[in-house]
């Protein structure tokens, strides 16, 4: 449609032939005739939107022209150009508004050639016309039938939308009628809000009131309380009062009683009075009588008559005295009477109050009974507590008792304790010097257990331990082939014995260390028979620590304690690996290098006695030590130090001995005594024999190395003990581990061995190898061991390391 529109044809007006725009004017020649004002008019209607009415109408006007043309202008210049020429509404109103323009007016055939050109654009123009409206035409018919058919649809719609809309209708009206009944049942539940708001304020309201009025009430209540105290108060008050009144009407009733007895009184002198007045009377009237008869006898009794006269004068005065007398009684009772009433109306409200105070009296009553058994119960209740008093005191009495015999008992057994631990002491002590003055080489023997790696045998039969008193703890049997074999040592640890167990045998030893002895303790045996175990310990397990760390303990608890005594020590730790009589520091930091300068310089390490019996290694790394951590810390560099070397030297652990070197320097600052001691402790390669034959380079050298070291060792061993003074007849040189040991393989050190046995089946041949080799060290006698004492004075401190 957009296309349309832009080739819509352009609207042509009416006065189109009038119009002649100014532009044109030199190629038409038509009539000059130019209206402004109708051009525009034109314009405007060009512009307008496209209407067929008009269409139609500006063809018409446009077919007039042509006919005009036709008969008339010859065909124009333009039209020869093209058939079907396009116009666009400029074209078109250019062409409307062409002017023709003549040098001749007259010249009639230009003008004719000229007319017939333009009719021709014109018919050109027209024919385009035509058959934009032939398209237009097909344009409208296919219109109108896309509205006929539009139409059709829109009937079909509104009679579909009517039925839909007379549903809707339908369901509006439901809705519709929902709707009332939901905004009836809606009014409903709002009026039964309303009613229930309603409610729920009144409800409020009367809550609201209701604590009012309950606050109201516990106000009153506290009022009344308070008023109820001091009714209390005033009852108390009135009953004291009651208590006087009562006297008092006592005494009102008594003094009452009194003045009635007074009236009785005085009723009688009146009835009497009366009476004597009644006999006066009758006295008179007979003394008329006689007056009369009398009065004859009147001279003689005229002086009787004076007399009666005067008898009855008196009379009169005292009947006048005794009424004055009645009077005043009279109004004395009157006076009491009122007052007996006053008093009765004074009793009744006095009678009334006693009614109030007989309440609150039985209420007290019931009270006081309340109280009464209440302390009833707590006189009960006390008394029970002294009962119990009583025997909890008892209980406690006895319990002292006991406790005290418990104390008794446990300072007993103390004393017993104590006494059975210096025994025990004083035995070792006692053993030790025996076996010193024997100057025997102390043989230990231990036996580990069996592993669960191990191949299970008849271990329990092979070995057995003696039972016999004096064999007990000493002697170990073992069976070879059948034949059994007996060895007897200073002590057999079984396998079930402790490292703690271990070491408390050879703590007296450690000791001795720091009294100044040299020290040597060897772990002797098969590879895997436990010395390592011995020694160290099971890495990881505190409980499971060797003797080394044990010791060392020992040590410096030792020297805590000898400090009071004003000892104080110095120690200094050196550990080193003797592997193929070659010397490796395990301390030293730059490991790699030593090594090698070992390697290529055999003058590194070198081994050095002093005259005074000291020991030096060159370039050794000795560490000053003062707590068992920093030891500990060296051992695990050690260890570290040693499983290197393992991993890198094929089990050199098991093929080279380990030695540990604690030397102790101590000073006696108030004694001035001097000690130097030393403690070695050795973990020996393995003592097994391999088998010579196949054994080629590395191993054959091993082999060679251990032997060589482990027979000089019993060579040393055999030597002393043939007390050969002499050095140069104990062969110390042979090897470097003895050479190294020598001042403690010597006479005045305290050496001892371990010898591990395995219970493995397939060790009894090592075993029984180790077995023979330590019964014959444990038969020397090397000598007796020597304290390292000296004074401060003598000489400076003997050099260490
Ligand atoms: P060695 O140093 O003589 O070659 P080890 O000390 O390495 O032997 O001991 C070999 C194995 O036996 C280790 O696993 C160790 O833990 C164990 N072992 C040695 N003696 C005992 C013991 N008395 N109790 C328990 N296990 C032990
Ligand atoms: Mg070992």
């Amino acid at each position: 449609m957009a296309s349309n529109n832009q080739n819509k044809p352009p609207v042509l007006s009416n006065n189109i032939t009038k119009a002649s725009p100014s532009s044109n004017k030199k190629k038409l020649g038509v009539d000059e005739v130019t209206c402004d004002k109708e051009q525009k008019f034109g314009a405007e209607k060009m512009v307008g939107t496209a209407n067929n009415a008009r269409i139609r109408q500006a063809f018409s006007v446009v077919n007039g022209i042509q006919d005009l043309g036709l008969s008339s202008n010859p065909a124009s210049n333009a039209g020869s150009e093209c058939g079907t020429i396009e116009f666009t509404r400029e074209d078109v109103e250019a062409l409307l508004s062409e002017k023709m323009r003549y040098k001749n007016k007259f010249n009639y055939k230009e003008r004719c050639e000229n007319m017939m050109d333009y009719i021709k654009r014109l018919r050109l123009c027209i024919k385009w016309f035509q058959e934009l409206e032939g398209d237009y035409a097909f344009e409208h018919e296919r219109l109108r039938n896309a509205l006929e058919l539009s139409e059709q649809k829109c009937a079909e719609m509104e009679l579909a939308l009517r039925n839909k809309e007379e549903e809707l209708n339908l369901i509006i009206v439901e809705l519709r009628k929902s709707f009332a009944s939901l905004q009836e049942k809606l009014a409903k539940e709002e009026s039964d809000k309303l009613a229930a708001l309603d409610s729920l304020a009144r409800e409020k309201e009367t809550r609201l009131n209701m604590e009012r009025s309950h606050a109201s009430l516990s106000e009153d209540l506290g009022k009344a309380q308070e008023e109820l105290q001091s009714a209390n108060q005033r009852i108390a008050s009135i009953n004291d009062m009651y208590k006087l009144l009562q006297e008092y009407n006592s005494s009102l009733q008594h003094y009452n009683t009194k003045l009635q007895k007074d009236i009785d009184a005085a009723h009688e002198s009146i009835k009497r009075g009366e009476k004597e007045k009644s006999a006066i009377v009758e006295n008179l009237s007979t003394l008329r009588g006689q007056y009369i008869s009398l009065q004859e006898q009147l001279s003689t009794y005229k002086a009787s008559q004076d007399e009666a006269m005067r008898q009855k004068d008196a009379l009169v005065h005292e009947v006048a005295s005794m009424r004055v007398e009645l009077q005043q009684v009279r109004d004395d009772r009157d006076h009491q009477l009122s007052q007996v009433q006053a008093l009765t109306a004074e009793v009744i409200k006095y009678k009334e109050l006693a009614v109030s105070s007989e309440d609150l009296e039985a209420r007290c009553a019931s009270q006081s009974n309340q109280i009464r058994s209440l302390s009833d119960q707590l006189a009960a209740a006390e008394e029970k507590l002294e009962v119990s008093d009583l025997s909890a005191l008892e209980t406690k009495t006895e319990f002292e008792g006991q406790k005290k015999l418990i104390n008794e008992l446990r300072n007993h057994l103390e004393d017993a304790e104590y006494k059975l631990i210096e025994g025990e002491k004083l035995r070792k002590r006692l053993h030790n010097t025996i076996l010193e003055l024997k100057g025997n080489i102390r043989v230990f023997c231990r036996v580990r257990p069996l592993l669960p790696d191990d191949s299970s045998g008849s271990e329990g039969k092979l070995i057995s331990y003696p039972t016999t008193t004096e064999a007990l703890g000493r002697g170990i049997d073992i069976m070879q082939n059948g034949q059994k074999h007996s060895f007897s040592f200073d002590r057999v640890f079984m396998p079930d014995e402790s490292q703690e167990d271990v070491f408390v045998e050879i703590s007296q030893l450690v000791q001795s260390a720091l009294d100044g002895y040299k020290v040597c303790i060897f772990a002797y045996g098969q590879t895997g028979s436990g010395k390592t175990y011995t020694m160290m310990g099971k890495p990881g397990h505190p409980d499971l620590k060797g003797l080394i760390p044990r010791s060392l303990e020992q040590i410096f608890q030792t020297r805590q304690s000898l400090l009071s005594q004003g000892w104080k020590y110095e120690m200094q730790v050196s550990m080193l690996e003797i592997y193929n009589e070659t010397i490796r520091d395990l301390l030293s930091t730059n490991r790699d290098a030593s090594r090698l300068e070992n390697a290529c310089n055999g003058k590194q390490y070198a081994i050095k006695h002093d005259a005074n019996g000291n020991t030096h290694v060159t370039d050794l790394t000795v560490v000053d030590v003062c707590s068992t951590k920093e030891v500990s810390y060296l051992l695990d560099r050690a260890a570290h130090s040693r499983s290197v070397g393992k991993t890198q030297m094929n089990e050199q652990s098991s093929r080279s001995h380990f030695v540990f070197t604690l030397r102790i320097s101590g000073l006696n600052e108030s004694t001035e005594q001097q000690v130097q001691g030393i403690l070695n402790l050795i973990d020996l390669a393995g003592s097994e024999r391999l088998s010579k034959s196949g054994s080629t380079g590395d191993r054959l050298k091993e082999t060679q190395a251990i032997n060589k070291s482990l027979s000089s060792l019993s060579d040393v061993i055999f030597a002393l003990a043939k007390k050969e003074k002499k050095e140069d007849h104990v062969p110390f040189r042979n090897s470097k581990l003895t050479y190294l040991l020598q001042p403690c393989l010597g006479g005045d050190s305290k050496t001892l061995m371990f010898v591990n046995i395995s219970p493995e089946a397939s060790s009894v041949g090592e075993s029984l190898c180790s077995l023979r080799f330590a019964a014959r060290v444990n038969a020397c006698e090397i000598g007796t061991p020597r304290r390292q004492t000296s004074m401060r004075s003598s000489e400076s401190r003997l050099s260490l390391g």
